[in-house]
Formats: C-alpha cells, structure tokens, sequence
C-alpha cells in the first residue's frame, strides 16, 4: 500500500527522521496562513499525489510571501498533474503540503528494499540524489553504495557509517547521516515496509541533514500487524475497480489488453496472462478469484471484468482440485443470470469432474465456448476478438 508524503513524514517524525515542518491542507486560503505560521521566509507548496516526479510535473513550487503561498496552493489544488510515474492524464491532486523552504547544499539518494535475489533487504544511498534512481542504477552503478542487511539483527551501525561516509559526509553531519539511515531501517523493519525511498535526502548551508521527500509503501501482507495503517489509505489514489475488487476481497490488478481474464491461483494467473499474449492478444487483467471459487466470487469477478471497457472477451480458467469443476461449472451459469455478460466467454475447466462440467456449460444454454486446455483456451479467445 502507499502512502502520501505528508503521511511518510508523520511516520519519520515518529523515528526521529528529521523533516521539514510542514501542514497539509485542502484550502488554498489556509495554504497563506500556514506558511505565516511557519515563520520562514521561503515555504514549499508540494502536491500531494501518490506518484514522484511531482517536481518536474510543476507540483513542487517555492512561494516567498502568504499570497505566493495561496497562489500557488490554488493552481495545484484540482491540477491533473502529470508525472512520468502517472498515467498520461495525470493525477488529481486534492490536497497540497506547505513545508518550509530548506537552502539546499546537496541532494542524496537514501532507499530500502527487499533484494529479492537474496531475500533480504538492502540499504541502497547514492549521491545523485533527486534524480531518477533507475536512470543512475542503469548508466552509472558505481554511484550506488549498498548494503545488505541481516534481518534478524538489523543494519549495524558500521554499515550506516560506511554508507555515511562513502556520500562524503564529516563530523556532525556524518553523524546525522548516520542516526536518519538507523532510524530509517527501524522505521521500514517496524512499520513492515516494502520500500522505503528518501529522494532526495538533503544537506544544508547551515550544516543540517534531512529527508526533504519521503516515500513510503507499506507489505499489504503484514497489514494485520498494524491496524493503524489502515486509516493512511486513500482510495482516491487508486484505480476505482481494484478498490471495488479489494472489498469483495479479490486479488485484481488492471492492466491494458483485451482479454479479461478469470482464473483461480496466481500461478496459473500469470500463466493465462502469457499464453494470452503467446496467442497474440493482450489481458485486461490479472485476477486471481481463490482457492474458494464459488457464484459469489464468480458473479464478482465477472462484474468488476466487464467494468472495464477494454474488456473485449473473458476467459475463465478455473482449475478443480479442491473446488469441483461440476460446481464451478454451476456457479458461472448462476453468475451469468445475475449478470449480463455482454462479450464472448470462453472457459476452460480442468481436473475434478471436469467431463461432467463441459457437459453441464454446454446444455446450459448460455452463450459460450468451451475449451480444451490452456493453448485451445487462448486461441478460442484471440479469435473470438477476432485478431
Ligand atoms: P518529487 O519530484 O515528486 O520526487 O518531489 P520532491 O519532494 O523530491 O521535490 C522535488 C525537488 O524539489 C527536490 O529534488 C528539490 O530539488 C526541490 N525542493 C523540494 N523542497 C525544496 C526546498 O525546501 N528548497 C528548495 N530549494 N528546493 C526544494
Ligand atoms: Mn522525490
């Protein structure tokens, strides 16, 4: 899950991550009284948006008076502000966060992820910061330091203070580096974080060293841990079908093909999704209905499939182990009453029964083909798009 900015920050405050003041607001009349408040000569407006590169997308804008601060806050506030990380209509931007100004020295890249190679996470710094990471990674990866961190005794201090020290930190700033990279691992180790990224981190004329951005998203796995996170989420950030699919509980990520897909395993998912596109046609979807595939889900996946207009097929790939194909056979012909599938449908069933479910789709009247097997699947379905 992710969060905004404002939000990461609230939690670094709580690690003893040192960040800018700073109020979020929805007003642009406030925007003016929290830069008064904040009593610094120059304050940020910074649009808050789930995507970075909000600076190059003009959402970041440095404001020297209250009225700058209002003017700017009301020219965010509402924007479709597109970054290279929204999708070309960009995302609108609903609140903005005032921070004050910082007199930049020098920006640094400071991020933690899990290595999934090694199956632990990495502390990644560089000194390219506020720049686009991947682009460094790719064209000059001797800029980034990294280590590796043991879970189960966290980053040691002589690994924050090589990394410290390799971004050229002396003295106290070295110091100040050194206690925000430990308190930023407790931070991703205590919160449960899939990746925590601070781009840049900044240090200052007058010799401070701080998170100026803070991007953090959290393991949705681990979210039984922390009921308090939930209250962070903003749904307005996200697709509208996969906050729909979330409350049926439904595991949907929206993609840009054709071919709706409906299937049971994230295995055999992401198996259709190739074969969809070895048949020569794209998904529409990733879903994943579960090991419990009944109507209930079935009807639900074949509403939020055909939410999307996109969607010029579905394919339903079920697999019957513990679930009989017989049963799932009965709950897509219960489905299709409740709803009105609108595009042609192929469905492959197999294992449990999977004779007798054939038998039960094909006398069932509704509109269909079956399928045998998975490549029969797929090029039922491409031609059913008719390319
Ligand atoms: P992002 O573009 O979405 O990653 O947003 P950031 O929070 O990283 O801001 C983008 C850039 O704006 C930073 O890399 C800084 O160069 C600049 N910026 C942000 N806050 C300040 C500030 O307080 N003072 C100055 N001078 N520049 C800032
Ligand atoms: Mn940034």
């Amino acid at each position: 899950m992710k969060i905004h900015e404002y939000q990461g920050k609230e939690i670094f405050r709580k690690y003893k991550i040192a960040v800018p003041n700073g109020v979020v607001t929805t007003s642009a009349d406030e925007a003016a009284s929290i830069y008064t408040k904040l009593g610094k000569s120059v304050a940020v407006v910074k649009a808050q948006i789930h995507a970075g590169g909000r600076g190059k997308g003009g959402g970041v804008k440095l404001a020297k008076s209250p009225d700058e601060a209002k003017t700017h806050a009301k020219a965010i506030l509402g924007m479709m502000l597109k970054t290279p990380q929204t999708g070309p209509e960009g995302q609108k931007v609903n609140s903005v966060l005032i921070e004050e100004g910082s007199d930049i020295l020098k920006e640094y890249y400071v991020g933690i992820t899990l290595d999934r190679r090694i199956s632990k996470p990495v502390m990644m710094v560089s000194t390219e910061g506020g720049m686009d990471i991947e682009e460094v990674a790719h064209k000059s990866p001797e800029k980034i330091l990294k280590e590796t961190i043991e879970p189960s005794i966290g980053l040691q201090r002589f690994q924050a203070s090589r990394l410290a020290y390799g971004l050229g930190f002396e003295g106290d700033m070295a110091k100040q580096a050194i206690t925000i990279l430990s308190n930023l691992w407790n931070c991703y180790d205590g919160e449960d974080c899939s990746l925590i990224e601070i781009n840049p981190m900044i240090s200052t004329k007058d010799g401070k060293v701080m998170a100026l951005d803070a991007k953090v998203n959290f393991d949705d796995n681990a979210q039984y841990r922390h009921p308090e996170q939930v209250n962070l989420r903003d749904e307005a950030e996200e697709d509208p079908l996969e906050v729909e699919a979330s409350k049926y509980n439904l595991n949907y990520v929206r993609l840009d093909g054709a071919v709706g897909c409906m299937v049971n395993g994230a295995g055999l998912a992401m198996a259709t999704m190739d074969i969809i596109k070895y048949a020569g046609s794209s998904p529409a979807n990733f879903l994943d209905v579960g090991g419990g595939a009944n109507v209930t889900t079935v009807t639900n996946g074949f509403k939020i499939i055909l939410s999307d207009p996109n969607v010029k097929a579905i394919f339903v790939n079920i697999f019957g182990g513990i679930v009989r194909c017989d049963r799932i056979a009965n709950g897509i012909i219960e489905a299709a009453k409740n709803v009105n599938i609108t595009v042609p449908l192929v469905v492959r069933l197999a294992g449990t029964n999977a004779e007798e479910a054939k038998e039960i789709l094909m006398k069932s009247g509704i509109k269909l083909e079956v399928a045998d097997g998975l490549k029969d699947g797929a090029e039922k379905i491409v031609k059913a798009i008719g390319k």
